[in-house]
């Protein structure tokens, strides 16, 4: 079968590979569509720690079951997402319901192959049926995911105002599930095109540019108060450390991207806030399932999939999504 392979950072190599063999209690998966995300570009880069080469990368995950165990739930034919985050069960994090942050969590696509190739073999339990959904919906569920789970973290409800940092797909995803909650969404990002981008797909009105007047912009937004719960997608240290600052009394902040390194900030300014400070990290089976109810209801919009590549372009057409000219929130790769 064919299989994207990244040999080493910054090569991607097709090459045939033999069609895995499921074993006890595993689904063979055929491949329909994969999602690129921040994630796989900092494989390609060689910027994600703790990963060894080489790696077949692919965690956005849609498919159609091509063979299940006997007496499954699933058959061959159904469409399927896939939850790529591998736990354990046993752990105390699992037992507790926090598969999302497994003591030994094996990621699909980052710690152990992903899924772009044509086939891939998965435990059961983390193939779930999308019902309702498009092919491409369904490669989507994962990224969505990350952000419908942060906004679980914080528990945001009707009226909250709620600020997101960073408006690339992690950013949008948490403003998507933000607004379903109720919250009142304000986005701020250093690249116009992503803020006009929120502003014609999302119905987000409050966009802020990052740069000078951005504190005085986001106060005036708010009376002065701040806001009650605050976001970081930006993957950079410094912005999350900013962010602390954009936090009202008796806030939350929540962070979503991690940065390798530590972090700071003031006590006295952190105290003064009674600030909750949440970390969130992959999502849960429920998370999962919320996405897909919001999908159902047609509650994401389609416009988030800017870009497209046959499996077999992947090696070539890469690269250039790494380029921000390029425009692109979400790239999908299509399996014939
Ligand atoms: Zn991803
Ligand atoms: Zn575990």
């Amino acid at each position: 079968m064919l299989t994207i392979i990244c040999d080493k950072p910054g090569t991607l190599s097709a090459i045939e590979r033999d069609r895995p063999v499921r074993g006890e209690n595993e689904v063979l998966l055929r491949l329909r569509r994969i999602g690129i995300c921040g994630t796989d570009l900092h494989i390609f880069t060689g910027d994600q720690p703790f990963l060894s080469y080489p790696r077949v990368m692919g965690h956005e995950l849609a498919a159609t079951v091509e063979e299940a165990p006997a007496g499954s739930r699933l058959k061959p034919g159904d469409l399927v997402s896939v939850i790529p985050y591998i736990s354990c069960g046993n752990c105390n994090a699992c037992r507790k319901g926090k598969t999302n942050c497994c003591r030994r969590i094996g990621v699909l696509g980052v710690h152990r192959d992903g899924g772009m190739a044509e086939y891939l073999t998965v435990p059961e339990a983390f193939v779930l049926k999308a019902e309702g959904l498009s092919v491409d919906q369904a490669a989507m569920v994962e990224f969505l995911a990350i952000g419908a789970h942060a906004v679980a973290r914080a528990g945001t409800g009707t009226g909250d105002r709620v600020l997101i940092a960073g408006a690339g797909p992690i950013g949008l995803a948490v403003a998507i599930f933000a607004q379903i909650e109720g919250a009142e969404v304000t986005l701020i990002d250093g690249r116009a095109d992503r803020l006009a981008f929120a502003r014609a797909h999302l119905g987000i009105e409050s966009t802020v540019p990052l740069g000078e007047g951005d504190v005085d912009a986001l106060s005036a937004l708010t009376d002065g108060d701040f806001f009650d719960t605050v976001f970081d997608a930006t993957g950079n240290p410094r912005a999350i450390e900013r962010g602390f600052g954009f936090v009202g009394h008796g806030g939350n902040y929540v962070l979503v991207s991690i940065v390798a390194g530590e972090i700071s900030f003031s006590d006295p300014e952190f105290h003064k806030r009674e600030t909750t400070l949440l970390g969130s990290r992959n999502a849960t089976i429920a998370d999962f399932e919320r996405v897909m109810t919001a999908l159902r209801a047609g509650k994401v919009p389609d416009a988030l999939i800017t870009h497209r590549m046959r499996l077999s372009e992947v090696p070539q057409a890469f690269a250039g999504l790494t380029d921000p000219a390029a425009g692109v929130i979400k790239a999908l790769v299509e399996v014939a």
